[in-house]
């Protein structure tokens, strides 16, 4: 009972890292500084002989296919059919490839196309009737942003009005007026992903940079119903590419930017003490996942109050606990220059600025 426990916990909450492939840009001084050794560690080599080693629940090395990434995560799939909330989050430094493993190419898809694709063929599998629905937003400086509405204005504009979120009576959170739409295939909800990715592009002066100062987040929505038609189960699946976790300081932004770095750092930093104190109540996992400082206890008291100062962890504050399964991506880089940043995000600490 006691491994099944275990076995069950550990299967909530899982953190995996993915070292991105050295690319044509990438100067290396010394051989491979960032390594993936055996299957769950990561080594940091600071020096000839001064390494440091982390662990996590899996480590892919540089050359990891999107195949080998989606092996991990289909079991959520299985979770979401069952009617468990779901969160896979792709989490890094901007540039270390979050968008490549959400994504993909047309050649190579990324975790959101097969998760789509295999939510309906799996549906199809099974003895009843599920209904999907689509959702796609943007939270950008603490702004919760519709996708699949046309944006009008720049990134860098006076904010569109702020869509806000409510706590229904069973602790549901709904976001006020957002387009919410059924689909019934595969094809109708790329097409309403790559929609949303164009109102999201469209609505900065430069695409790269700005959206790496937001969160993108998809969310598929699922309805299960039971024999005579009555629905059964409601619950959903969040795919979040998150704003780059580079800290601010480093990064030399100033002004608009620097405010922009804070307010991802902010939500980043509430999201890791959030996954982090719930990992904590569940103590056979030893990560530590970014913000507490070392010496202080999380309470649900004090998840709550992280809860309620991001809006990233409201939204998710009914996905996001025991009862789901949250699956982390840290990307790094492999890069020495990066090392510094690398070892933050392998560490899941962070400094606030
Ligand atoms: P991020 O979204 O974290 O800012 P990107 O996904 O945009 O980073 O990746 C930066 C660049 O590196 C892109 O050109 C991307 O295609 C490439 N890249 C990242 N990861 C991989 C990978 N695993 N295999 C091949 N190319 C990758
Ligand atoms: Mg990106």
């Amino acid at each position: 009972q006691v491994l099944n426990d275990f076995l069950d916990l550990k299967g909530n909450i899982r953190v995996f890292c993915r070292v991105r492939p050295i690319t044509v840009g990438d100067n290396f001084n010394r051989p491979r500084p960032v390594v993936a050794l055996g299957s769950t560690s990561l080594q940091l080599k600071f020096a000839e002989n001064k390494s440091k080693f982390y662990s996590f629940d899996k480590v892919f090395a540089l050359g990891s296919s999107q195949d080998e990434i989606f092996l991990e995560v289909e079991p959520v799939i299985k979770s979401a059919l069952d009617g468990y909330n779901a969160c896979i989050f792709a989490y890094g430094q901007t540039g270390t490839g979050k968008t490549f493993t959400m994504e993909g190419t047309a050649d190579d898809p990324g975790v959101i196309p097969r998760v789509i694709e295999a939510l309906f063929k799996q549906a199809a599998d099974i003895n009843h009737t599920f209904l999907f629905s689509f959702s796609m937003l943007e939270i950008y400086m603490g702004y919760l942003k519709d996708l699949l509405v046309p944006q009008t204005r720049k990134a860098t504009d006076v904010m569109p009005p702020c869509l806000s979120i409510q706590t229904d009576s069973k602790g549901e959170i709904e976001i006020d007026n957002l387009v919410t739409i059924q689909v019934s295939d595969f094809n109708q909800a790329i097409r309403l992903y790559r929609l949303g990715c164009r109102f999201r592009s469209k609505a900065s002066t430069n695409s790269n940079k700005s959206s790496s100062r937001s969160h993108c987040m998809i969310r598929i929505s699922m309805t299960c119903f039971d024999a005579n038609e009555r629905p059964r189960i409601t619950n959903k699946i969040w795919m979040v590419d998150l704003g780059g976790s580079e800290r601010v300081l480093k990064t030399k932004a100033w002004g608009r930017r620097f405010e922009e770095g804070k307010a991802i750092n902010l939500s980043l930093s509430a999201l890791g003490d959030v996954i982090n104190a719930l990992q904590r109540k569940n103590c056979h996992i030893p990560y530590r996942f970014l913000g507490f400082p070392q010496n202080v206890k999380p309470t649900l008291n004090k998840v709550s109050t992280f809860h309620r100062n991001s809006k990233l962890t409201q939204v998710l504050k009914d996905s996001l606990g025991e009862d789901s399964k949250t699956l982390m991506l840290v990307h790094v880089s492999p890069k020495e220059d990066d090392l510094c940043e690398t070892q933050a995000n392998a560490q899941r600490e962070f400094e606030m600025t």
